[in-house]
């Protein structure tokens, strides 16, 4: 007999944005199915519909396909398992929740609010763990009516037995449960509207979905998700939770801890190349010194039996420095592309048809002389968003200078203000195409005495006004003569 094909899924509901949490299941569900050749399947539980909302399933969609984590079945794809939002399959979970009831392991509820309240108070006080005492499992057809006629709306529970359920995790191994915790769980509000632990059962089984990887805080919901499918006379899918992920003090991973959307990230600078390789690393690694992993490359290496039961400490240096060496590896063209918008956001430039305009100056650049500025910075930026406060001096038309950053440390005024003078006549009698980082060089250095500090620092500090930046030979060479010549004029100015 053939294996049965692996198939894995998310389930996410779009209640809130795609978070890291939700990223990082799909993505080891995703390496999981690609590994074993089986299908990755996204399924939108949007049954809350008070709390669900479409712009929350786009930006899961739009999360996903930026990270690179392709679905083969699920929204805007087909698929014979559909449809792939759980509010098109009311009919499905109508037809199972019929069946719980008419076998019996299902009832009708008519406890209020208030009478659980009070139940689960009642136990509290004798030192109980609380759980549903299970009183409408025997209700007589006479009792129903007449809490029926009281106005009361039943909900639909499932019965839980008293025994032990046991299950072996993919990643936590043999996991027992005591269901007399549990008490009796619903499951539906009513015939149409199924409750997670319920809808999610159906799901996996009518999906065929063959593993379920999901987090840790799932953890308590598989063993009512197995008596479910024991009821139901199905087998079940086989588990494997992953470890929770946890922020730098190594509590759970929240919004205090910095971002959580994927999409912010992207908004902050970050590849998607870092970002995967970074949640790669979230609850795996491959058991050797290696570190940079392509998604591709995880695919051939990942193996789901090497998760980590601990928790994944969430390090935001260690994802900037996936991001650099990201950045690192792009071609000059492709960092300046994705550059772009960073800078434009930051209103230093704006696209002028093929060319760049720059917003204080109205002049018109070229890609290429963005790539030279971009090529400055491609070692140093940790994201993209870094840019723009990097190069910004590049773009402004004149420089603010406090006059004492132009002074060197082992200087004065007055030797500043002459050492800048020399350079400006030095180099007013240079041709623009002298302009080039070699020839500067040799240039300036030749009129430097023992302390170049003296000459060079005030001359890198009078073409982009900071204290810490590129060196002075290749910020000359970008901005050109007009504008160096410019720049110092300024500064000699200033130490006026
Ligand atoms: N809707 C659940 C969630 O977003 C799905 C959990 C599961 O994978 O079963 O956490």
């Amino acid at each position: 007999m053939s294996k049965p094909k692996i198939r894995v899924r998310i389930a996410p509901s779009p209640t809130g944005n795609l978070h890291i949490g939700t990223a990082r299941s799909a993505l080891f569900n995703y390496l999981f199915a690609k590994k074993n050749k089986g299908d990755f399947i996204v399924r939108i539980e949007d049954t809350d519909l008070e709390r669900s909302g479409e712009q929350y399933t786009k930006n899961i969609i739009e999360g996903l396909r930026w990270l690179e984590i392709e679905w083969d079945e699920g929204p805007e794809k087909s698929g014979k398992y559909g449809p792939y939002f759980q509010s098109q399959r009311t009919e499905i979970y109508s037809d199972y929740l019929k069946k719980l009831l008419d076998n019996g392991t299902a009832y009708y509820c008519y406890c209020t609010e208030e009478e659980l309240d009070k139940e689960r108070a009642e136990m509290e006080k004798q030192g109980i763990a609380p759980r549903y005492s299970g009183r409408c499992r025997h209700l007589t057809e006479e009792q129903k009516r007449k809490f029926e006629s009281e106005g009361r709306k039943p909900i639909i529970r499932f019965k839980v037995e008293s025994k032990k359920i046991k299950f072996n995790d993919l990643i936590r191994g043999e996991i027992e449960f005591d269901t007399d915790l549990i008490g009796d769980i619903t499951i539906a509000k009513d015939l149409n509207t199924p409750l997670y632990n319920f809808a999610v059962v159906i799901d996996d089984y009518t999906m065929e979905i063959s593993h379920v990887i999901r987090g840790e805080d799932h953890i308590s919901n598989t063993p009512k998700q197995l008596l479910i499918f024991e009821a139901l006379g199905l087998t079940p899918p086989v588990y494997g939770h992953l470890p929770l992920i946890l922020g730098s003090d190594k509590s759970k991973m929240s919004k205090r801890h910095g971002a959580t959307s994927i999409l912010e990230y992207r908004e902050n600078g970050y590849l998607p190349e870092a970002l995967v390789n970074f949640m790669a690393f979230l609850g795996w690694n491959p058991g050797d010194e290696r570190e940079i992993f392509s998604l591709k490359d995880l695919i051939k290496e990942f193996s789901i039996e090497k998760t980590h039961k601990t928790g994944a400490i969430f390090n935001v240096e260690k994802l900037d420095w996936f991001n650099s060496y990201y950045i690192k590896q792009k071609s000059i063209k492709e960092l300046t592309k994705l550059c772009v918008p960073f800078l434009a956001e930051g209103r230093l430039i704006q696209r002028a048809g093929s060319k760049f305009e720059i917003t204080d100056t109205k002049e018109l650049i070229d890609s290429e002389y963005l790539e030279k500025i971009v090529a400055l910075e491609q070692g140093r930026i940790k994201k993209l968003k870094d840019i723009d406060e990097a190069t910004n001096y590049f773009f402004f038309d004149s420089i603010k200078y406090e006059p004492e950053i132009l002074i060197w440390k082992k200087s004065d005024k007055e030797a500043t203000s002459a050492n800048l003078k020399n350079v400006y006549k030095i180099l007013s009698e240079l041709k623009e195409k002298d302009f080039e980082p070699k020839k500067l060089e040799k240039i300036l250095l030749g009129i430097c005495g023992e302390d170049r500090g003296a000459v060079l620092w005030p001359l890198r500090v009078a073409l982009c006004g900071r204290k810490a930046s590129p060196g002075p030979f290749d910020i000359a060479a970008i901005l050109g003569k007009e504008k160096t010549l410019k720049r110092i004029n300024d500064a000699i100015n200033t130490l006026k």
